[in-house]
């Protein structure tokens, strides 16, 4: 009993709390502009989230699903997945690949595609395995192949300049097929592919995954197919599944969103499609953290599944209206920044697009007093200042690229007509006083 006692009062723990893995990986720039833009932006066309609400038939659910009384959707449930989500899911994703889907097996429910990207670095990358990531990329991909302990490996799709004075597109970026080859290695374990692309906009071809793909089965690794934009594309662009091309199911896992698929991206409900023997390393990585998704949210995105499969390729389909809607948005915004001199590069896919603020720069009283790149400097002075949030281009960059192109930010068009003319006058403004001194 009294060696308790002889302990000094304030014993202060003094040990190194972070564990190894954590190292490099803490910086985090979507918290930094958002905190900004909460505090000074009127028009946050930043983050990627809609600030119009989810389909009426999908509150309706929610509130339905509430009024039957139904104890037990308050309840835990399945661990892999709320029943009726993975057979709808398995029915409906079965449909577009053109193979029947096992709900039990080839279909994992995560918390949002975050944790389905997640559990795929958990459970497939080794200390030192290299995954290949295509720039420009959603950054979390390679801070989570670190915290992995694995060694992203980059290969940029590089930008041919546009035809006679028009604007640029996101297709005119591509991979140079024998940089993309001399990427992999012995030690390749996985490739990761975002189709559409955030933050470009690049819907991939045909040849391009064909190309993807071939590198992958001659190589054999795993490719991490970032699908949550799938139903984004414009301009009668067809989304290509790499699973549903040869060879390419075996060694390939889907990761889906529906809050990017039904606007409601606070409910956090993703999915993973894959054969078993991928999706078993994952469900074990999932129930070794958050175990299991919220019952009432996975209930809900199964009625919208429902509902979408009913009206599959049909007009009213939420699939078909949604793109139609943001494709309005997209044009409105193109149109907008490039009558202002912030020249957009038109996305095909996603509700994303680059700008290039070249023209805005001098305007743009900087400081370089750290090695912040300067399109994340411009950001911050730009939210500050003229009170429009905007992402960095140089954030979708690894650390040895992030200076290549320096005048680019991302605009987010998921947003209400008012919040686009709100973000078009601040740019009207900016340009006049610019222009008139
Ligand atoms: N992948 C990409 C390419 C994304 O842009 C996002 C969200 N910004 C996610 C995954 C995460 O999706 P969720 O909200 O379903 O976790």
């Amino acid at each position: 009993q009294t060696h308790f006692l002889s302990l000094p009062l304030q014993a202060k723990m003094s040990r190194p709390v972070q564990a190894r893995r954590l190292e490099g990986t803490d910086k985090n720039i979507w918290v930094e502009i958002t905190n900004l833009a909460a505090t000074y932006s009127t028009v946050n066309l930043g983050q990627g989230f809609p600030d119009f609400p989810p389909p009426d038939f999908l509150k309706e659910a929610f509130m339905r699903a509430l009024s039957e009384e139904n104890p037990m959707l308050h309840q835990y449930t399945r661990a892999f997945g709320h029943l009726p989500l993975v057979k709808i899911l398995a029915q409906f994703f079965g449909k577009l690949l053109g193979r029947d889907l096992d709900p039990m097996t080839n279909v994992l429910v995560t918390v949002g595609a975050y944790q389905a990207l997640f559990c795929c670095f958990q459970a497939f990358v080794d200390e030192g395995d290299e995954v290949i990531i295509i720039e420009p990329f959603f950054d979390c991909y390679e801070l989570m192949v670190k915290m992995a302990g694995g060694v992203p490996v980059f290969i940029p799709l590089r930008p041919k300049p546009p035809k006679d004075g028009k604007l640029m597109s996101s297709a005119d970026w591509q991979l140079d097929p024998a940089e993309l080859a001399s990427k992999f290695s012995e030690r390749t374990k996985a490739l990761v592919l975002n189709s559409p692309n955030n933050p470009l906009g690049k819907v991939f071809s045909r040849a391009e995954l064909d190309l993807i793909a071939a590198l992958c089965v001659k190589h054999d690794i795993l490719c991490i197919s970032d699908e949550v934009y799938e139903w984004l594309v414009y301009d009668g662009k067809e989304h290509i599944r790499i699973a549903s091309l040869q060879g390419m199911w075996d060694r390939t896992v889907t990761i889906g969103s529906a809050g990017k698929t039904f606007s409601a991206t606070g409910w956090k409900v993703g999915w993973t499609l894959g054969p078993n023997r991928l999706l078993q390393p994952l469900r074990t990585t999932h129930q070794n953290s958050v175990y299991l998704c919220a019952t009432l949210a996975q209930e809900v995105v199964a009625r919208g599944f429902q509902r979408e499969l009913e009206l599959y390729g049909k007009p009213e389909s939420y699939f078909v209206q949604l793109p139609k809607e943001l494709q309005q948005k997209r044009d409105w915004l193109v149109q907008s920044l490039d009558a202002v001199g912030m020249k957009p590069i038109i996305p095909e896919g996603t509700y994303f697009l680059l700008a290039d603020f070249s023209e805005f720069k001098s305007d743009f009283p900087d400081v370089a007093d750290s090695d912040e790149p300067y399109d994340s400097r411009f950001a911050k002075w730009m939210v500050k200042n003229k009170g429009l949030a905007a992402m960095p281009l140089s954030i979708f960059y690894c650390e040895a690229h992030k200076n290549n192109y320096k005048h680019f930010i991302r605009f987010c068009f998921a947003k209400e007509e008012a919040t686009l003319k709100a973000a078009n006058d601040i740019l009207q403004k900016w340009k006049q006083e610019k222009t008139s001194p």
